[in-house]
């Protein structure tokens, strides 16, 4: 149930309800789990059926999603700042201890990280509270060219896209600036201040790099 939460909270990030075929495909699982599922969560007042066009967390359902989303990001800094993990390493151990872990555990690692705001990966951790900053929606694939970005979070839940973004200087904070797009060829990207040369990024990665204007 919080896997789908945490899906819904994430596809409907945009404005736009979840479709259940989104959802299947986001989810890794059949859409007839999904109709479900759904309709469950539904019956708990989670999310709310807009007709025709999917799904919609309620107020609750958004708590609910936020809270899952704070135990994740908190584990995974803490996996990451005190127990010597990678940070491609940490969303699977995450996503298993994100359902068991207490809140009170939680609190407890946050208050001994100093109450971080980001994850290892850039995304904003929600407060006790359940307020969330709000998270860049443009990716470096969308970027016009010759304009200058700074990444501010990265998808986390492929550890061989986060090896090929560390390897490559792709890490939240660095400045990017996209030189070329061809379809079907790798974006040339000049990453870090002033002119240097450019590095072939993989469409399908860029899509995994969320980036903001400059500050
Ligand atoms: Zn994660």
């Amino acid at each position: 149930m919080e896997d789908y939460l945490k899906a819904i909270y994430s596809l409907t990030r945009g404005g736009a309800p979840a479709s259940t075929t989104g959802l299947a495909e986001h989810l890794a699982v059949q859409p007839s789990s999904v109709t479900g599922m759904v309709k469950r969560l539904a019956g708990l007042g989670l999310l709310a059926h807009i007709p025709y066009r999917g799904v919609q967390l309620t107020e609750e359902g958004s708590r609910a999603a936020i809270r899952v989303i704070r135990r994740h990001r908190i584990l995974e800094t803490y996996l990451t700042e005190r127990l010597g993990y990678a940070w491609e390493e940490v969303h699977d151990e995450a996503e298993r201890l994100e359902h068991t872990a207490s809140d009170r555990l939680i609190d407890a690692m946050a208050r001994a990280l100093g109450d971080p705001r980001r994850d290892p990966h850039g995304a904003p951790i929600p407060t006790a509270e359940g307020k969330i900053e709000s998270a860049s929606l443009e990716t470096l694939a969308d970027v016009a060219l010759g304009e200058p970005r700074v990444i501010q979070s990265v998808r986390d839940d492929e550890a061989e896209g986060l090896r090929t973004m560390e390897a490559r200087g792709l890490v939240p904070g660095a400045r990017v600036l996209v030189r070329s797009r061809l379809p079907g060829a790798p974006l040339e990207v000049q990453v870090g201040e002033g002119e240097g040369p450019t590095t072939p990024i993989p469409p399908e990665l860029a899509e995994r790099i969320f980036v903001q204007a400059l500050p």
